[in-house]
């Protein structure tokens, strides 16, 4: 037996294409600044990731390891809130449109 899934949220569904939760969701209202203020965030946050390689760069050879090591998790914690800022733009901008659709 193949079973449907909703086309939004991938849960399964008993009857069309859409699940109860997606048919019925109303979004928060979403201005334009939205996808302005986190895609500004992003770019905040890709130019600190700029500064602190500048800095890994500039460590003294006798630099403790561990201090590095911190660094570089930082490095990678900044590269995932940029990812994760990106995705979510994506999210409400699909969702936007999603819902355009219905309406
Ligand atoms: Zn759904």
């Amino acid at each position: 037996m193949t079973r449907t899934l909703c086309k939004h949220c991938t849960i399964p569904v008993h009857a069309g294409d859409v699940c109860t939760f997606c048919r019925n969701y109303v979004p928060p209202v979403r201005t334009p600044e939205t996808d302005d203020y986190l895609q500004a965030a992003v770019v905040k946050i890709d130019s600190i990731r700029t500064d602190v390689n500048t800095v890994i760069r500039e460590l003294p050879d006798d630099t403790p390891m561990f201090a590095i090591v911190d660094i570089v998790n930082a490095l990678w914690n900044l590269r995932n809130a940029a990812v994760c800022l990106d995705k979510a733009t994506d999210a409400l901008v699909a969702d936007a449109v999603a819902v355009g659709r219905h309406e």
